[in-house]
């Protein structure tokens, strides 16, 4: 390395991280590196002026970095190190370097370069949070994995063929993902299993996944990465076509959702599906709206699973309080108004709503109730005759986060006229509370939808 400061040193940390030894030759160095040098084995610093009897006496070095503040010095480094046909970096000066140094998306043992050759840094700046979003954190620890099993695989597989349809088991399967949730011993087990079984693997797995109130956008990385492994798709009717078309295109997809009252398929049926499924051997994904714990039978669904030894994974969504709240501009908690936020259940049983209305009445807090349409009119009454002022404003959201998302903002008093002469029909979701007064300012999303 020729050059001390802080781009010096930026480089330094790059190469001694790839394991290099190095000496840096500079008149000056800057702080880290001088504490760098003295806690390193590797690296040596040579306080002096550059000159071409460095390269020869550095020698048998690999590699060059020029990273003076001195342009012309940098490419005479370059030049002596040609001369000497040893690699040379000459930093951000692509046309004087033999090397360039690529961005790296690091998830070791496997590593993903991009370089532009110098031409568009700031693209590939782009391209690296892209697939850093894209690539599992936990990817190494997969192919750490496979590495320590390659040599019996390769020992239980004699053709080429074989061994690579059983790496792509693991991979697309559910020793990948216990390996990215971080149950390595788990996935260690499973694989040594897998190799050990003569007959083809059999082990599915459920994912229990968040659809997210709509939008497709607002689905994880990981709900997006499972849903294009699944073979069996298990999806309610909250869940939006958009976000439905991102599953597998190959994958069996089942409708087991309810209509009010009418259920379609029963839970305990539904419970009962998805242990069978999985135990065929199948990946099969549960979607749920919003998140699969909120008002989602998540919890009982993975109780059955776990009954049977299935294993799962739950994978969070966003859930319709904080999808619909964003998307119409509605914080739930604020600083003036709010300190707290209720997530309410508020279907009808038998004609009545049973809730701990006092509760709901206290000041400062937001209340959010999901399946309240049919019940609106209760909702909003109990609330008044709790001690509610008539003028407490009310909004109702009307499939929120889709590109038909309506939002109707008025008071207790008068919500559920609105909404019944605008013939709003479910999803929606009922906010009650003064943070409702922010929305003028801050809607941003869809605001042309007529509500009136
Ligand atoms: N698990 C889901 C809730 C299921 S209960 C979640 O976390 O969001 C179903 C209720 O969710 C609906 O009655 C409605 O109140 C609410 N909901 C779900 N999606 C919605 C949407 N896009 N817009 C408005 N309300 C929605």
């Amino acid at each position: 390395m020729i050059g001390g400061g802080e781009i010096a040193l930026r480089k330094i940390r790059l190469v001694a991280e790839a394991g290099a030894s190095i000496t840096a030759v500079a008149i000056e160095f800057c702080a880290e590196l001088r504490a760098m040098a003295a806690e390193s084995e590797t690296l040596q610093l040579l306080e002096d002026r550059y000159s071409q009897a460095h390269m020869h006496n550095l020698q048998p070095a690999v590699l060059v970095i020029a990273a003076t503040n001195d342009r012309e010095l940098n490419r005479a480094v370059s030049a002596d190190a040609q001369g000497l046909n040893i690699l040379s970096n000459v930093v951000d000066d692509p046309d004087y370097s033999t090397v360039i140094f690529p961005s790296i998306v690091d998830r070791s043992p496997i590593q993903i370069a991009i370089s532009s050759g110098g031409d568009a840094p700031v693209l590939v700046r782009l391209l690296r949070t892209q697939f850093e979003a894209l690539v599992p954190a936990g990817l190494g620890k997969l192919a750490a994995l496979a590495g320590r099993f390659r040599t019996r695989v390769k020992a239980k597989f004699s053709h080429g063929s074989d061994r690579k349809a059983f790496w792509e088991e693991v991979f697309y399967g559910p020793i990948a993902e216990q390996a990215y949730a971080n149950n390595l011993q788990r996935a260690e087990q499973l694989l040594g299993e897998k190799i050990a079984a003569t007959e083809r693997f059999s082990t599915g797995e459920v994912y229990l996944i968040g659809g997210g109130p709509g939008d497709p956008d607002l689905l994880t990385f990981k709900a997006l990465r499972l849903m294009q492994q699944a073979d069996i798709v298990l999806y309610d009717r909250l869940i939006s076509p958009e976000v439905l078309n991102l599953v597998r295109r190959d994958a069996t997809r089942i409708y087991v959702g309810k209509t009010a009252g009418d259920h379609a398929v029963s839970q305990s049926n539904i419970n009962q599906k998805l242990v069978e499924y999985a135990q065929q051997g199948n990946r099969v994904v549960r979607l749920k709206g919003g998140d699969p714990f909120i008002f989602g039978r998540g919890g009982e669904e993975i109780e059955t699973l776990a009954e049977h030894g299935v294993s799962f994974q739950v994978v969070p969504g966003i859930t319709a309080a904080s999808g619909c709240a964003s998307y119409a501009g509605i914080p739930l908690t604020h600083r003036d108004h709010a300190q707290s936020v209720h997530f309410i259940a508020g279907h009808l049983r038998s004609g009545q709503i049973d809730l701990n209305w006092r509760e709901l009445v206290q000041s400062n807090q937001t209340l959010v109730f999901y399946m309240g349409l049919n019940g609106m009119e209760t909702i909003c009454a109990k609330l008044l005759e709790h001690g509610l002022a008539a003028d407490t404003p009310a909004a109702l959201i009307e499939k929120g986060t889709t590109d038909q998302q309506r939002v109707f903002i008025s008071d207790l008093t008068d919500l559920p006229k609105r909404v019944r002469d605008a013939g709003a029909k479910a999803p929606t979701l009922i906010i009650v509370g003064t943070v409702i007064a922010l929305q003028h300012k801050l809607a941003w999303f869809n605001v042309d939808a007529k509500t009136d």
